[in-house]
Formats: C-alpha cells, sequence, structure tokens
C-alpha cells in the first residue's frame, strides 16, 4: 500500500516541486491539500483527483485526524510555521515531514521533537541531498582511502533575493536571512561530508542595511567550524549572489561538486593533482531526490524505521545556527557542547 500525504502550503515547493513528485514515487501519494486559498485548493485537487473532503484550510486543519487516507503531513509553509504545524499534525495523528529549516529556534525545534515522541509519530525533515546521487557519492568518495584524511571543506550556497517585501526577508516569518534558507545546505555539507560534528564555530556577518531587502535579515555570513579531528569548515551563504558549491580536500585527494545541491544537475569531480575527472555517480534510492525523500518516510512508517534524517538530526543544526548567529554577534568564538 501507498501511504498518503497531506501537502500543507501549495507554494513554490508545496504546489511547484514536490506534488509533482508523487508520480515518481512507489510508496507515498497525494492525499490530502491544506491552502488558505480555497479556489487554489479546489483547482489542485481536481487536478489530482482529490475530492472536497481531502482540502483543509489553516482553521480546520486538525480535522486531518478524521482523515484515514492521510498517514503523513508535509508542512511547506514559511519557516516561522513549521512548530505549529508540525505540533498540530502529531496531535492529529499524522506523521510529520517538516522543511528545512526545520524551526526558526532551538526552543521550536525541541518541542517539535516532543510532539511527535508523545504522538508515537515518527518526524523527518526535508534534507534531500541525503537522497540525490551525486551527494550520495560525494559522501561515499569522502570517506574512501583515495580521499585520505579528510583536512577541510568548504561549501557556499547563495542566491541573488529580488522582492524586498518576501516572506523570506521579514524576520518574523523566516527566522533569519541566507543562513535560515541556503546557508543551512552550507552547514548540512560540512556535516555530511566530514561525517563529524563541529566543536566550535567563529562567524562574522556582511550586510548593507541600507538595501531595502536587508532590513531586518542578514544578506551574507561567513563562518568556520573546527571539528574533533583537526578538520576545518569554510562555509558561507548569501543573498546577493548565486552560488552552489562544496569543496572537500583530503590528504590524498579532493572531492568537488558544482552545482552541488541543486534540484537537477548536480556535478561531482574527484581525484588531485590536476588530474580530477568528473564521476557519473550511481542512481540514488528514489527516481528522484525528492521521490527518494518521500518515499523513505513511508519507508520508516511501514517498516519501523528512523528517517535517516530526522527531527534530531533539524535539531543539531539548528543550535549550530543559533550559535553562528551569535558568534556573529559578539564577535567571537563559540564553542559547542
Ligand atoms: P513560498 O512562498 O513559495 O510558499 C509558501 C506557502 O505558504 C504559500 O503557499 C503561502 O500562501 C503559504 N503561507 C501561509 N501563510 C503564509 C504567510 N503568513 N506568509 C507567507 N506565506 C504563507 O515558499 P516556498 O519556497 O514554497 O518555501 C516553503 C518552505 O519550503 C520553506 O520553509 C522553505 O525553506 C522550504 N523550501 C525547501 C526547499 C528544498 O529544496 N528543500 C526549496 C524551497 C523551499
Amino acid at each position: 500500500r501507498t501511504l498518503g500525504y497531506a501537502i500543507v502550503g501549495l507554494g513554490g515547493y508545496g504546489l511547484g516541486r514536490i506534488i509533482p513528485e508523487f508520480k515518481n514515487c512507489t510508496r507515498s501519494r497525494l492525499a490530502a491539500v491544506v491552502s488558505g486559498d480555497p479556489a487554489k485548493a479546489k483547482k489542485v485537487a481536481d487536478e489530482h483527483g482529490l475530492g472536497a473532503d481531502a482540502i483543509y484550510s489553516y482553521d480546520d486543519f486538525d480535522r486531518i485526524r478524521d482523515n484515514p487516507d492521510v498517514d503523513i503531513v508535509y508542512v511547506c509553509l514559511p519557516n516561522s510555521m513549521h512548530a505549529e504545524y508540525t505540533i498540530r499534525a502529531a496531535r492529529a495523528g499524522k506523521h510529520v515531514m517538516c522543511e528545512k529549516p526545520m524551526a526558526i529556534s532551538v526552543a521550536e525545534c525541541e518541542a517539535m521533537i516532543a510532539a511527535c515522541k508523545a504522538a508515537n509519530r515518527k518526524l523527518m525533515i526535508g534534507y534531500r541531498c541525503h537522497f540525490e546521487a551525486t551527494n550520495i557519492a560525494a559522501m561515499r568518495l569522502a570517506k574512501s582511502a583515495d580521499t585520505g584524511k579528510i583536512r577541510y571543506v568548504r561549501s557556499e550556497h547563495g542566491f541573488n533575493a529580488g522582492d524586498p517585501t518576501a516572506w523570506r526577508l521579514k524576520r518574523a516569518l523566516s527566522g533569519g536571512g541566507s543562513l535560515m534558507d541556503m546557508g543551512i545546505y552550507s552547514l548540512q555539507a560540512a556535516r555530511y561530508m566530514t561525517g563529524e560534528e563541529p566543536i566550535a564555530v567563529t562567524a562574522r556577518e556582511s550586510t548593507d542595511r541600507t538595501d531595502p531587502r536587508f532590513r531586518e535579515v542578514e544578506d551574507m555570513i561567513d563562518w568556520t567550524l573546527e571539528f574533533p579531528s583537526g578538520a576545518i569548515a569554510g562555509c558561507q551563504s548569501m543573498y546577493s549572489a548565486n552560488q552552489n558549491r562544496i569543496l572537500l580536500m583530503g590528504t590524498r585527494g579532493r572531492v568537488e561538486l558544482e552545482p552541488a545541491t541543486r534540484y537537477e544537475g548536480n556535478r561531482l569531480w574527484t581525484g588531485r593533482d590536476g588530474r580530477e575527472q568528473e564521476v557519473s555517480p550511481p542512481p540514488g534510492p528514489g527516481k528522484t531526490q525528492f521521490a527518494g525523500q518521500l518515499d523513505h518516510l513511508s519507508a520508516c512508517v511501514q517498516d519501523g524505521g528512523t528517517p535517516i534524517v530526522s527531527g534530531e538530526e533539524g535539531l543539531r543544526d539548528m543550535r549550530i545556527i543559533e550559535a553562528i548567529y551569535r558568534s556573529a554577534r559578539e564577535g567571537r568564538t563559540i564553542r559547542l557542547a
């Protein structure tokens, strides 16, 4: 049997990216939509053969508890709404897939984990790169003898933000600027490429506060992570240029991705001393990274597993994100527990 997903938030990602991916899934299907726009919700439901009983508004969302066709709620809302809808979904007895960043504070992440635990429901974060063939191959190469001991990782992510009224640029909805949205990819890369947890972070921020886009949130933030092995990661994110890459330097070779974490078209090289070669990665777990991600949570629910990108994984990132902001604000290195 395939498991039914309710998509909460019919925006760029939920509607534009996730809903079309159910056709690539083997264990997951669209079962309901949750939207503040009844006309849009009806149109999407009609297009996917769903009836009126599969449409929810934000106000009557809690009724979803009475819909046995919905097994999993996928939260694709602005960041500040992730905690509320994850907790309401868990209380309604549903498993939860929540988009990145998991929430806008450590306290919210902890409350989300507690709510899912109390309801005995799974919680997974939408870290799609763990299901993307190029990134999976890069993680494997990072561990290989040909790469040697990992000494350094570099990762940069960003895009040129446009509309100054977008929710991503409003602190109350986003929780922060480029770090919350794109820097989390750089941070994830530093952690999944080294396979280590950082012990210290040093950060600095550069934002033109006269730019109307950056009245409330940061543009560029750059941070260094120190790892127990002695490896260092230099990470950065910004909202003033397009960038998307990961570089890992080992004592015997390098692993490089550019673009690294896009929806499609990621590329990977490995080798050393100017003899780097492009690698064609073996297929990932799903037909696409999105299908692999959706089916992974379905498989965890059906077979009783724990998601490889659990709520705890989202919480780990949020702890580091809070430390990055603190380091930039206070101008000093922050030690991580
Ligand atoms: P979006 O603006 O395109 O969509 C947001 C949706 O939330 C819209 O349908 C909007 O109507 C709804 N919404 C409800 N209340 C709102 C409010 N108060 N203000 C604004 N919108 C409100 O955003 P998006 O790009 O779809 O991002 C949604 C989430 O998905 C974010 O957390 C984002 O970080 C995440 N995301 C993840 C990826 C990925 O690759 N994993 C890519 C894009 C977005």
